[in-house]
């Protein structure tokens, strides 16, 4: 085993679990030690630099980073190579510190409502390989997880994967996740996950770190370090599927409120009378403005009976039992107007939720992914228009809407990049000043 994936790992292991454990080697709590993560991070970060250039980001002296990059080579955390192209002004041309990104793998894993997306990552977040399979969120929890374990498995032999080369595994859950208890704030089905904390039985099994979280805000990190949300450092992230799910990125970090339940968007309660929500009340956005409700008010022509009361749905929608929502998208791209209608009254509820999320955090960018928003315009243009109405007169010509860039890896992508941001946390726990 890479003996520096190992180190990495207890650390993380040790740090996760709370226990005071000293490692053999590095002590990752003095400044030293400190100091080594800032500048791995520097590079990992903000890409290959020069020794000198790696002093002046980091603030360090050029003695000092010399002898922690010596340290981060023997260690295989970085390398040298490639001569920077600018004509050097006398003396050696300096010499690229690279991360070496190579060093270990990640895996990423989505569990959707009805799928399982698993992902394997370098240490940079590039995808190496990919895997779908059908999955049942609704079964129960422990029937669930073996599951979810199976498919780990059946992951890692099929792309010939060894355990010494995975540093961890993050998970992605469609379910607001207790950040202190990492079990499922409230069920999907009928079963209770209270008390599983899922994080520790996949890691006392697989004994690797294990990272779990919400989708959507793993997929608003995605967005942040990959995708279009790359220039901002605070947005509001909307994912519209089955679930309709919000992350919060503030100060690029992700923003959990005290359970981790923040930006339950999905769960704001537009209509007192509406339909029976999973969290237990009636008429939550997502119960009006999920993919369900929107095939289901396109094939019973529920808003075309509001608009034109003597229309019919046509056949195409009104006798399909597997109608999915690329049907509607496309029925309402080609003319339809039922699907046309269905699209349009969803998007002016989550216009409406948009903007109270928009008046009470004044985010730079609304971020926007699913398949309503990726393919077709009329629910896009409901949002925008919608919102429009709805936000404070001085922030809307300040907030930018914009999609997604990553679609369906996003979530897996985020799961991995929280396990490599993790391994290497700046958390020293020791005062910085104690450094000789
Ligand atoms: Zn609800």
């Amino acid at each position: 085993m890479s003996s520096i994936v190992q180190r990495l790992r207890t650390e993380m292991l040790a740090r996760d679990t709370g226990k005071d454990v000293l490692l053999q080697g590095a002590d990752y709590r003095t400044l030293r030690e400190y100091n080594h993560l800032l500048v791995l991070n520097s590079v990992r970060l903000q890409g290959p630099a020069a020794r000198v250039a790696l002093a002046q980001q980091t603030g360090l002296s050029k003695t000092t980073v010399s002898s922690i990059i010596d340290q981060l080579l023997q260690d295989s955390l970085v390398t040298e190579g490639d001569f920077i192209d600018a004509p050097a002004t006398g003396g050696r041309r300096p010499i690229l510190v690279h991360f070496n990104e190579d060093l270990g793998l990640v895996l990423g894993i989505e569990v959707g409502y009805t799928s399982l997306t698993l992902i394997t990552t370098n240490l940079t977040g590039q995808v190496k390989s990919v895997w779908n399979e059908p999955f049942d969120f609704t079964t129960p929890p422990h029937t669930c997880l073996a599951m979810l374990s199976a498919a780990i498995r059946i992951f890692m032999a099929r792309s010939e994967l060894q355990w010494d080369h995975i540093l961890g595994i993050g998970v992605g859950i469609s379910a607001p996740i207790d950040s202190r208890t990492r079990s499922i704030l409230f069920p999907l089905g009928e079963h209770s996950w209270e008390g599983i904390d899922i994080a520790a039985t996949l890691s006392q099994q697989f004994e690797v770190p294990v990272y779990v979280d919400n989708n959507a805000n793993l997929a608003a990190v995605s967005e942040g370090r990959y995708g279009v949300g790359v220039p901002f450092s605070d947005f509001v992230y909307i994912t519209i599927n089955q679930g309709i799910g919000c992350g919060l990125i503030r100060n690029q970090q992700i923003y959990r409120g005290a359970m981790g339940a923040a930006g339950e968007i999905g769960h704001l309660q537009l209509l007192d009378d509406g339909p029976l929500c999973i969290c237990g009340k009636r008429g939550c956005l997502e119960t009006l403005a999920n993919n369900s409700a929107i095939i289901a008010d396109a094939s019973l022509g529920k808003s075309l009976a509001r608009v034109a009361p003597k229309a019919r749905v046509s056949p195409q929608l009104a006798d399909t039992e597997d109608l999915d929502i690329n049907d509607v998208i496309h029925a309402a791209e080609a003319g339809d107007m039922s699907a046309r209608l269905a699209l349009q009254q969803a998007g002016r509820y989550i216009g409406a939720a948009v903007a109270m999320m928009i008046n009470i955090l004044n985010p730079e960018v609304v971020i926007l992914e699913g398949a309503t928003v990726r393919t077709g315009r009329y629910l896009l243009e409901a949002v925008q228009e919608e919102s429009a109405r709805h936000t404070l007169p001085v922030i809307w010509p300040a907030t930018k809407m914009i999609t997604g860039q990553l679609g369906d890896l996003a979530v897996a992508l985020g799961a991995a990049t929280v396990v490599i941001d993790a391994a290497f946390a700046l958390t020293p726990s020791a005062p910085l000043a104690d450094y000789p």
